[in-house]
């Protein structure tokens, strides 16, 4: 395995570089948050939460190669077109590019992300790190990216029906653009738990839909059979404001389970502007992952249709003033809710348009509900975050439990017993949390068999004992999510003849 190579220089090398002696120490350095160095054996992790999601970002911190001088400049790269950095950098067709001016100081942190896919499969990527210091000397880095793909097929979430009847414009006798609206509801309603919700009886639920001229009149019509869950209505406008749109039903009724009602509408609808959104470069018709990066969703391309409907859906399924518990938190300007205050470290500005202005998804980087051209990452496809998700249960929504909300467990209960003498390889497993671990012996080294290690990576436990007895220790575990409590477990080890 090669881990670094030192390239030619006017004709010279200028650095030492044989096989096999001094690769690690004279590679270009990648630490995780945990300060541990990765490497080829030490893949940086990313995960692809389940559900399509914003996925978090990972923080690696960049260093010199050994001997290198300072100041140095650093270009990151991959070839994944749905792999990213944190701005300023690209992303494209060809992957992400990242290029760094390397200061006296000579370390920098960079974040990583994966833009999500629909599929279950883990993924190996690589990423490329080159370093080019002051004095023309090079050196270049393969490490491995290894992601950790949580999605599932079951599971279908809140129920909800897209209706397209009361569209005049033509604009969805199109399939495509059919399909990615219906993708976009289903992204939103499979975070959402729509458990024993009552049917609405045929012509019980009211909702306004807007006459294709755009937002000036309309008229209100029912829903013509028995439905459960959301009803959105889904239909072309062409207004002077060339914007589109999403609310719930005011005129509707409450959501209820066995008769209990609960402060969640029952239908709503999403108009889209047929020739573009602020401008009249129509739309990017796409659910392709890989092109992610094509959807900036400013002035001079056409929009993302998908980046927009999933925008208006957001407005009719949660941040309208139609919903009691944001109208309240509207008119005090703050949504205060405990669960989003401790994501998000303090409660979020709601603004008269009903955004969240200034708020940026702490796990993902990207701008959350109404901020999305904003954050650290590059601009692309709108996604839910994990803070939207959030904010939607603090209006009312009860959310499933995804693996972004599962908490970080030691799942090893117990330990086989180990024979003096013989080889001991057991992996320890933790799961939830950001599934990036580093494990550690809250006990102390001297507390495991003499001859044993934990791998701090792995969670792997090996060595050949070599006396018998019983050793009890308590092992740690932290996930990438600094803010979050590390979890630790005793464990008790036989040795035995
Ligand atoms: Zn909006």
């Amino acid at each position: 395995m090669t881990r670094s190579c030192c390239l030619l220089s006017g004709g010279m090398v200028l650095a030492v570089c044989l096989p096999g002696l001094g690769q690690t120490s004279n590679a270009p350095l990648v630490e995780d948050v945990f300060g541990r160095r990765l490497d080829a054996e030490h893949a940086l992790v990313l995960v692809d939460w389940e559900g399509y999601l914003a996925n978090p970002a990972m923080e690696i911190v960049i260093g010199p190669p050994e001997g290198a001088a300072l100041p140095a400049r650093a270009v990151l790269s991959a070839a994944e077109p749905r792999l990213y950095f944190n701005l300023p950098s690209q992303a494209g067709p060809h992957g992400p590019h990242k290029e760094i001016a390397i200061g006296e100081h000579g370390r920098r942190s960079v974040l990583v992300s994966i833009f999500p896919d629909r599929d279950g499969e883990d993924e190996v990527h690589e990423l490329k790190l080159e370093w080019h210091d002051s004095t023309g000397v090079s050196w270049s880095l393969q490490l491995p990216i290894h992601v950790v793909d949580q999605d599932r097929s079951e599971g279908s979430g809140f129920p909800a029906m897209v209706d397209f009847s009361h569209d005049q414009t033509g604009f969805f006798e199109d399939d495509m653009r059919r399909r990615v609206v219906i993708q976009a509801m289903q992204d939103w309603m499979y975070f959402l738990d729509g458990t024993g919700l009552d049917p609405i009886a045929a012509g019980a639920e009211q909702t306004f839909i807007w006459n294709p001229d755009g937002f000036i009149n309309g008229k209100h019509v029912a829903n013509a059979t028995e439905y459960t869950g959301f009803l959105l209505y889904v239909y072309g406008i062409q207004g002077v404001e060339l914007r589109s749109g999403g609310e719930p039903s005011r005129a509707g009724g409450f959501q209820s389970v066995g008769g209990k009602q609960l402060p969640l509408r029952r239908s709503g609808g999403v108009e889209v502007e047929t020739r573009g959104n602020y401008n009249e470069l129509g739309w990017l018709v796409s659910l392709d992952d890989a092109e992610w990066w094509r959807a900036t969703n400013l002035r001079d391309v056409p929009n993302d249709l998908y980046s927009i409907v999933h925008h208006e859906m957001g407005h009719a399924l949660f941040s309208n003033a139609g919903y009691p518990l944001f109208r309240r938190a509207k008119e005090r300007g703050v949504l205060e809710d405990e669960r989003v205050a401790e994501y998000l470290g303090a409660a979020p500005r709601i603004d008269r348009s009903e955004h969240f202005p200034g708020t940026v998804d702490p796990a993902s980087r990207r701008g959350a509900f109404g901020n999305e051209y904003h954050g650290e990452m590059p601009r692309g496809r709108w996604l839910i975050t994990k803070a939207d998700l959030l904010l939607a249960q603090a209006v009312g929504h009860r959310l499933r439990p995804t693996s972004a909300f599962a908490p970080l467990t030691i799942e090893t209960d117990s330990l086989p017993a180990a024979r003096k003498g013989e080889p001991y390889r057991v992996r320890l497993r933790a799961s939830g949390g950001i599934p990036f671990y580093d494990w550690e012996l809250a006990s102390g080294q001297d507390t495991l068999p003499p001859g044993f290690q934990l791998d701090a990576y792995s969670g792997e436990l090996h060595g050949v004992a070599g006396e018998n007895g019983r050793f009890e220790f308590r092992v740690r575990v932290r996930d990438y999510n600094r803010q979050a409590a590390a979890q630790e477990k005793k464990f008790l080890l036989h040795v035995q003849e």
